[in-house]
């Protein structure tokens, strides 16, 4: 028998095979929820498991980790639920990280994470579109003009037409983009300043 918030089923769905290959020894239960729940769990509680289950265990914290930033920055934004940058809603809203997740410094923390829609969470990704310490978006109109000239410049008035000139932000002060998240990523990913 197993019960989940129904905020958590989609990832129960996707990581029931892991949680239930965690195993039914004594201690297991126990671990799964305090190493979920606590991502500084001291090793000698994690050492209770046994090595194979330790990959098992590293996939779920990973995918817990996830989902709880996808709801923290997804509730910040939720007043619309909507792109911070064109307002689109659709249910095609993501949580995307501003520092990328496998950068050193970056974190989940709410603060480094916007709602896009899909399509501007892909272009923010690869650089195409951005916005500064101001919360003013930009457009790589660079990489605009050379995708024109490779003959894939479709849909670019459009798309400079749908961006808002300011990013939306969340009401709450403390779950904005953070300046030192958003200089970092603008840096990492070729912005000049
Ligand atoms: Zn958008």
């Amino acid at each position: 028998m197993v019960a989940v918030k129904p905020e958590y089923l989609t990832e129960y769905i996707r990581s029931h095979n892991d949680i239930h290959a965690f195993g039914n020894f004594p201690e297991s239960p126990r671990v799964l929820e305090l190493a979920l729940q606590d991502e500084n769990l001291p090793d000698e509680e994690i050492a209770l498991t046994p090595a194979d289950r330790k990959i098992v265990l590293t996939t779920l914290r990973k995918r817990s980790r996830d989902a709880s930033f996808q709801s923290r920055v997804l509730n910040a934004y939720s007043y619309s639920y909507s792109c911070a940058m064109c307002n689109v809603q659709l249910r095609l809203i993501d949580a995307a990280h501003i520092l990328p997740v496998e950068i050193d410094g970056s974190s989940d923390e709410t603060f480094n994470g916007i709602a896009l829609c899909a399509i501007h969470h892909r272009a923010y990704d690869r650089a195409l579109v951005t916005f500064n310490e101001d919360f003013q978006v930009r457009l790589n109109d660079n990489r605009l003009e050379s995708l024109e000239k490779e003959k894939l410049g479709g849909g670019t008035k459009e798309f400079r037409a749908g961006l808002r000139p300011l990013i939306n932000l969340p009401p709450s002060r403390r779950d904005r983009p953070h300046p030192e998240y958003i200089a970092k990523a603008n840096l990492l990913r070729g912005w000049a300043r």
